[in-house]
């Protein structure tokens, strides 16, 4: 288990003066390596051969390792070269979606910008909603049965990509009838069914407030806020609903990019409270509580009631919206501060006050 101390005792070792910033190439590496440029810093990518182009285009990556697959960097000499040169890894979405959470925190021996544990609250549902719950967020209903369902509910299939195989309905007759047709159509398995997650479904708008949680300064600060253009959901109301039920379209959710948003300005007292609540209480469950980025799932309803479905502890990307700058990052720090300079920023300040070990796990 690599724990705040265990990579304490790498960085020990590490010469701080050169830290160099690394990550996956993927997701939000451009923003990353942005920020760690514009904050002086070298900056390394383990990148496929299919996406080296992107830092050809944008030459903001010092040392490109190519490898064929992601879970290589779980390879004991890959990590060795890595630990060689001082990186610290910022973990993005690429790494809790090709690497396993037993796999990140046992395996993976490179210091990372983050607190590992958190982790598995992150990773397990239950625990995830416990999280939130305590600290004061309004969570969609779930039930434990089909047989409970009283009202509309998104069914979630445990590690579905982009929401496939989600669906939607608002009694147990449904659900039953739906699951049977879509396991007949082959979309879904019965196992699937077994562990299928059922939610309240929140009529609302989706709001991803991102937030970064800074250790060194003793804050929660809002950078960032985006909403996701998501195939094919976003575009099922294109298609009158007659041929709608023609054709039987299922909503799926994949992302295919983001959109910045201006919030309401009389909602950004109670999002911020809920950034600093669920830091406060991530404090408590597992000390320091989350360093750095993170990212509230939310929708917001007609009577401004804001719902939280989900938590993601580490830089979304989302967040991309923001690169140059976003209103908010404005807001605290003038232009061209974004996610990925704030992060570059953090293990600056942190080396700075000899405080690196506090920011790092
Ligand atoms: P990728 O490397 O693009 O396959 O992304 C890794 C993980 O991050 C996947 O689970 C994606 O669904 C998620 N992801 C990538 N880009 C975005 C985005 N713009 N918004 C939300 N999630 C994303
Ligand atoms: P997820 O895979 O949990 O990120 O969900 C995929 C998409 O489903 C989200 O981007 C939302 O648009 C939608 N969604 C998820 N949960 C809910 C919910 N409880 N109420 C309304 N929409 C939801």
């Amino acid at each position: 288990m690599i724990d705040a101390e265990a990579a304490g005792k790498i960085i020990e070792k590490y010469d701080q003066s050169k830290l160099v910033i690394g990550t996956l190439g993927s997701h939000s590496s451009l923003n990353i390596f942005k920020g760690a440029k514009e904050e002086e810093f070298r900056t390394v990518c383990i990148c496929k051969e299919k996406d080296a182009i992107m830092y050809q285009k944008y030459p903001l990556v010092d040392e490109l390792i190519i490898v064929e697959d992601f879970k290589e960097l779980l390879n004991e000499q890959l990590q060795e070269r890595l630990r060689k040169i001082n990186v610290i890894l910022i973990p993005h979405g690429s790494f809790t979606a090709y690497l396993s959470t037993e796999q990140l925190t046992n395996n993976l021996k490179v210091p990372m910008m983050g607190n590992r544990q958190l982790l598995h609250w992150e990773a397990n549902r239950k625990s995830q909603e416990e999280w939130l719950r305590q600290a004061g967020l309004f969570l969609p209903a779930t039930f434990n049965s089909p047989d409970d369902i009283d009202r509309l509910v998104i069914a979630k299939l445990q590690g579905a990509k982009g929401g496939r195989g989600y669906f939607l309905t608002n009694s147990p007759k449904g659900f039953y009838d739906k699951a049977e047709e879509m396991i007949k159509r082959g979309l879904i398995t019965k196992e699937d069914i077994d562990k299928v997650h059922l939610q309240e479904y929140v009529l609302g708008v989706n709001v991803y407030p991102s937030y970064f949680s800074s250790i060194i300064n003793d804050d929660v600060e809002l950078l960032a806020m985006d909403r996701r253009y998501e195939s094919a959901v976003d575009s099922i109301g294109k298609i009158p609903a007659q041929e709608q039920l023609e054709i039987g379209i299922a909503p799926t959710y994949t992302v295919v990019g983001n959109f910045p948003i201006v919030l309401r300005e009389s909602l950004l007292p109670e999002v911020m409270r809920m950034g600093d609540n669920v830091q406060k209480k991530a404090a408590e469950l597992a000390p320091p509580g989350i360093i750095g980025s993170f990212c509230l799932e939310t929708v917001i309803t007609d009577d401004l009631k804001i719902y939280c479905f989900e938590i993601s502890a580490r830089i979304v990307a989302g967040t991309n919206v923001g690169i140059g700058s976003s209103p908010y990052a404005y807001l605290r720090y003038g232009g061209n501060m974004y996610m990925g300079r704030r992060i570059a920023l953090e293990l600056k300040e942190a080396v700075k006050q000899k405080r690196l070990h506090e920011v790092i796990a």
